[in-house]
């Protein structure tokens, strides 16, 4: 029976078993005796229900509690109450887990959460198809120990993890992913991996298609330049030929361009590391820029450059040659007559910077995020009066990528350009500081 306050009855139970001993021991002339008899009585009721308690809270699964009057049976009701509240709140979460589970287990993607160093918490089911994972055994393991490849461990290691990584997967190397991750709360991260394989396959395709494509091409390119060239040295061609050789002579020159071009980019391309890495002195290299603008302005420009010696990066040194020359002779091909050109070697907010500024036309706000694409041109007309291939800014972007910079172009119309090879990743050589000062 539920009693609203049981302490008045309980009060009421003590003071009549007090009575009750304090009467009965007057009438024997013992009345502390009496007083404590009853006080043992009450004492033996008390320890009883507190052992039918202990004995329902070991039992733990009866789920029934001991049946009691007045104050004991409130509070093994109250016990009964809480303990049902708890099991089905349990039984709530639980069921909320299974669907959590379920639902990461139905997403497309793979997914792991990390915590500290890339320990793995929890993964669902196509994490463990990707990367070959085993619950409950490599739970508490750290991902860099089973995803060993480099550029999983330099993406993992930054931090820097805007851009998605593509590593082969560990448990067949045919297969491709492109994993991602996602950091929240603290020190905690979400690793993402989607299969990419026919993607992968595609892109090598398309890119050994145009590696062939532009192999076949040379050898007859070289076939008809060299027959173009013997013939317009031929003294007795007809007058009216020669300006037809002279248009075939230009434009195989720009197909052979081309191809070198195309060849360089789809080398840079395959994303192997840059080999053979040296210590490039970009302050010695920024004379051979100005001589190389130079012969092409023919003195139609204006020319200054300055260079710190002791700055250095460590990369490939024809590979930033033929970025940084991408970028001078564009500055001297879209810069009109009487313009200026001005090559800096310098460092700035942290990162050493190769700029190449000119007073040419300047390009409109809205072709820049677009001019690193291959074939973007800003001007058809102007980019093929100048010979262009179209794929100078493509190649500076992949080479400054592979060496760990980024291209800035900051232009507006009618003021100029401004092209900054940017690399945060750089030295300062004492002795050649020393020398230069
Ligand atoms: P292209 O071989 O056509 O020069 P690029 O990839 O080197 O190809 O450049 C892409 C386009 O960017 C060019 O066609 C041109 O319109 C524009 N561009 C590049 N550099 C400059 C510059 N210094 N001033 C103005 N426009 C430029």
């Amino acid at each position: 029976m539920l009693v609203s306050n049981p302490w008045p009855t309980e009060a009421l139970r003590l003071a009549g078993l007090v009575g009750i001993g304090v009467v009965v021991g007057l009438f024997v002339g013992q009345p502390l005796t009496g007083l404590l008899v009853a006080g043992a009585f009450y004492a033996g009721m008390q320890m009883r229900q507190l052992a039918r308690l202990e004995r329902w809270l070991r039992r733990g699964r009866s789920f029934r509690p001991p049946r009691a009057n007045g104050l004991w049976g409130m509070i093994f009701d109250n016990i009964y109450r809480l303990q049902r509240r708890h099991r089905s709140r349990r039984r709530r979460l639980v069921q909320l887990l299974d669907r959590v589970k379920a639902a990461s287990n139905a997403m497309p993607d793979a997914t792991i959460v990390l915590q500290g160093d890339g320990e793995m918490v929890w993964w669902n089911r196509l994490a463990a198809d990707y990367v070959g994972l085993q619950w409950p055994r490599d739970q508490g393991q750290r991902i860099a120990n089973l995803l060993r490849h480099p550029s999983f461990y330099d993406y993992f290691t930054t931090g820097d993890w805007e851009e998605a990584v593509k590593v082969p997967s560990p448990i067949s190397v045919r297969r491709m992913l492109e994993i991602r991750i996602v950091p929240y709360g603290r020190e905690q991260q979400l690793l993402l991996a989607r299969e990419v394989t026919r993607l992968h396959r595609l892109e090598t395709m398309r890119r050994d298609f145009v590696t062939n494509i532009t192999h076949e091409l040379r050898t007859p390119l070289t076939v008809i330049r060299g027959m173009s060239e013997t013939l317009g040295d031929d003294p007795d061609i007809d007058p009216s030929l020669q300006h037809g050789l002279n248009t075939i002579q230009q434009q195989t020159a720009r197909m052979g361009r081309l191809v070198d071009d195309l060849l360089l980019l789809s080398r840079l391309e395959t994303g192997e590391a840059v080999r053979g890495k040296t210590t490039v002195e970009v302050g010695q290299m920024v004379e051979g820029l100005r001589d190389e603008a130079c012969a092409l302005s023919d003195k139609e420009h204006q020319i200054t450059i300055s260079g710190d010696p002791a700055l250095v990066v460590h990369g490939d040194e024809g590979e930033l040659r033929s970025a940084f020359s991408n970028l001078v002779v564009n500055a001297v091909k879209y810069t009109p007559d009487g313009g200026s050109i001005d090559i800096q070697w310098h460092e700035g907010d942290g990162a050493a910077c190769l700029s190449v500024t000119d007073s040419g036309p300047g390009i409109a706000a809205h072709h820049i995020p677009r001019l690193t694409e291959r074939f973007y041109r800003v001007d058809e007309g102007r980019a093929a009066d100048a010979g262009g291939t179209g794929l100078g800014l493509a190649i500076v972007k992949h080479v400054l990528a592979r060496h760990g910079a980024r291209l800035d172009i900051h232009s507006e119309l009618g003021r100029g350009s401004r092209f900054r090879c940017v690399f945060p990743e750089y030295q300062r050589q004492r002795a050649a500081a020393a020398a230069g000062s």
